[in-house]
Formats: structure tokens, sequence, C-alpha cells
């Protein structure tokens, strides 16, 4: 199961994936961050469909096409702001990685690549945000077996070397 997770570090807009994760807002109308990387490279044409949303609630997702993004589709989810971790935060965020992939199944998606939702500009510490990630990616292949690949892109590498490290005592440990 491990086999299907990679762990790249750059930038996610460049990924040739069937969808590729936001870390949006609520209005789903554009952002910084992650948000303008992914608006700015897929055009016009994003924030005109996000438009048709409605918005979307904390811990909730919706997708969209990718437009001029080398992914299919884009997944936008808004993680929780941190207010220090008792404000249902992680649950929030377990919940943001849930329902990416439960969209991404419901629309027959096979690889799907993830920024660290909530860990920019909304301040959720970056090792607990990680850890959340890969636990739901886990259940994740645990659930739905057409799930081929799971990429995590952190985007620098302080953030590189915490996802390798979680990575490696969730997945790896007990191995020879
Ligand atoms: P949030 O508001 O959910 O915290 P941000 O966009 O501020 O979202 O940050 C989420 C994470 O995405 C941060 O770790 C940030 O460094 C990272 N990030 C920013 N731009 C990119 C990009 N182009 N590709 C991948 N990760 C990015």
């Amino acid at each position: 199961m491990k086999q299907k997770i990679e762990i790249i570090q750059g930038d996610i807009t460049k990924l040739a994936v069937d969808a590729i994760v936001n870390a949006a807002n609520n209005s789903l109308l554009g952002g910084g961050g992650v948000d303008g990387a992914i608006h700015r490279a897929a055009g016009p044409k994003l924030v005109a469909e996000c438009a048709t949303l409605m918005g979307c609630r904390t811990g909730d997702a919706k997708i969209t096409a990718g437009y001029k993004l080398p992914a299919k589709h884009v997944i936008h989810t808004v993680g929780p702001v941190w207010h220090g971790g008792s404000k249902g935060e992680p649950e929030l965020l377990r919940s943001a990685y849930r329902r990416c992939f439960q969209v991404a199944d419901e629309n027959g998606l096979q690889s799907i690549a993830f920024p660290a939702i909530s860990a920019g500009v909304y301040g959720y510490p970056m090792a607990q945000a990680c850890e959340i990630a890969l636990q739901e990616a886990k259940i994740a292949l645990e659930t739905y077996p057409a799930l081929e690949r799971v990429v995590f892109v952190p985007f620098n590498e302080q953030a590189l070397r915490i996802y390798q490290e979680t990575f490696a005592r969730i997945f790896c440990q007990g191995d020879e």
C-alpha cells in the first residue's frame, strides 16, 4: 500500500494527476498561497466555475475542471484556521482530507495530489497537519481499491523532512 504514496517537493500546479487539491477559503473565489498559484496556472475559467459552487464549508470539498493545469481536475477543500488546537481543528482537517478522497472516488479518479492543507496562512503546525494527512491517506487506500496514487507536495525542504519522517513512522514501522 505504501508504494502508492509519493512525496514530491515542489509546485503542485506542475503535476499531471487526475486531481490536485486546493487549500481554498470558504468563498472559493481565490486567495493567496497555493490557492493563488492554482488559479494563476489554471486561468480565469477556474474562478468562473468556482463562482457557481456557492462556496465551501470548512472540512468539505468540491470538484471543478483543471482548465490550463496539467491536472484534469481541482478538488477545492477548506481546512481549519489554527486557533491553538482545541477548537475542533484536528477533526476539521481530517474531514477536509476525507472529503477530498471521497469526492475523488465518486468521480472515478485514481491519482490525487495534496498540498499541506491549513499549514500555510491558516497556521496549522506542519508536523501535526502532516500526521493527519498521512493517516487519512492510509485509511483512503484501505477504503478505495481504485485509488492508485497519492502524492504529497511539501513546498520547502523543512516540510519535506517532516513528510518523510512521518511517512516512515506511519507506513514503515515493523518493516525489515
Ligand atoms: P492555508 O490557508 O490552508 O494554510 P496556504 O496556501 O497558505 O493554505 O498554505 C498551504 C501550504 O501550501 C503551505 O505549506 C505553503 O507553503 C504551500 N504552498 C504554497 N504554494 C504552493 C504550491 N505552488 N505548491 C505546493 N504547495 C504550495
